[in-house]
């Protein structure tokens, strides 16, 4: 089955300045997709921008105005972190709208899978905040799309960013046909995303948080993903998989403290692809958040369409993290989740 890319030009017009999240991000991508040949064995997908009434599946109608007015007035800062300009408003439906795209080729069999190559990224912002550079949450938007429109039932959602998807958790909280697992680095940005934090009401269960310690490697995030992500998948039988697909846990970014290599994604990918074949006929839609180091966000993204696209040779040119530095161990918070979980 072909693989899809969602990408336009359009996304370099969030314009945040010197921001560690800029355009720069998704050149670098196209340029080392285009370079190694990965971009010719791909199926373009063009967005669409999605229309006010998808976005509000997910966000408060006053927070679309803000966003939008915001723009009007040639954008500025929103919080200590998140930036916007006065094509950002534009972009940011584009994003969500790449993600719907994205996720109706996908069930529509019209390709295997794909990767929405989009931003601003989105798994931060909250019904009724932006936040984390974060402006409308593209990938809980889709989520609810294929539960609305397309009537799923079951969506698995892997968020394997660095930072905690505090904007996805909390939109489907209460909702048992949406399960939300979160790798991510603890304590750190935003804050939240402990093991406790399970969901709620009729979604209790459906939140399974894996909050790590900064330093964790390759080594950590495989026992993590075949001890925890892997069972409680099975266990919940998704008819869909959507993936945060954040690259600021490799080891040479900037903004955190993870160890992850490129071929460690690529490991991690096949786990989700593995998972995918078994359960949902192959069905995943993966959607760019974090990474902030060009060279590692490039590679990893390419390594993880080489595995999507059944490519063998996965290309590591940054190679090992040159820290002398290890995570403590994680054997004690695995038995604390699968305890929390009701995990073998
Ligand atoms: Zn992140």
């Amino acid at each position: 089955m072909p693989v899809g890319l969602v990408y336009d030009p359009i996304y370099l017009k969030h314009d945040t300045g010197q921001h560690v999240e800029n355009a720069g991000r998704l050149e670098e991508v196209i340029f080392l997709l285009k370079q190694s040949g990965v971009m010719e064995q791909l199926t373009m997908i063009k967005p669409r921008p999605a229309s006010v009434e998808e976005i509000a599946l997910v966000h408060s109608r006053q927070h679309i105005s803000r966003i939008q007015e915001a723009a009007k007035k040639g954008g500025g800062w929103l919080d200590a972190d998140t930036v916007m300009s006065a094509e950002s408003y534009e972009v940011a439906l584009y994003a969500a709208g790449g993600l719907i795209t994205a996720t109706e080729a996908v069930i529509n069999g019209e390709v295997g899978s794909a990767f929405a190559l989009v931003r601003p990224p989105g798994h931060h912002a909250t019904p009724e905040q932006a936040m984390g550079f974060c402006l409308f949450n593209n990938l809980a938007i889709a989520t609810r799309y294929a539960l609305d429109r397309h009537k799923l039932e079951r969506i698995l959602i892997v968020d394997f960013d660095v930072h905690h998807g505090n904007g996805t958790q909390h939109v489907f909280y209460d909702n048992p046909q949406v399960l939300y697992t979160s790798t991510h680095e603890y304590p750190f940005y935003p804050g939240t995303g402990s093991v406790g934090e399970t969901g709620s009401g009729a979604g209790k269960g459906a939140t399974v948080n894996i909050p790590l310690p900064a330093g964790c490697s390759d080594t950590e995030y495989l026992l993590v993903f075949q001890q925890i992500i892997v069972p409680v998948a099975r266990r919940f039988k998704p008819q869909l998989i959507l993936v945060s697909a954040g690259y600021d846990l490799h080891w040479a970014d900037p903004i955190a403290l993870m160890q992850l290599t490129t071929t460690g994604f690529a490991q991690i990918v096949s786990i989700i692809k593995g998972l995918a074949d078994e359960l949902c006929g192959g069905k995943m839609v993966f959607s760019l958040e974090g990474g902030y180091n060009f060279a590692a966000l490039a590679t990893s993204i390419k390594a993880t369409l080489d595995v999507l696209l059944g490519n063998k040779d996965i290309e590591d040119p940054l190679g090992k993290s040159p820290r002398q530095f290890t995570a403590p161990s994680i054997t004690p918070l695995i038995k604390q989740i699968k305890e929390t979980h009701n995990l073998p």
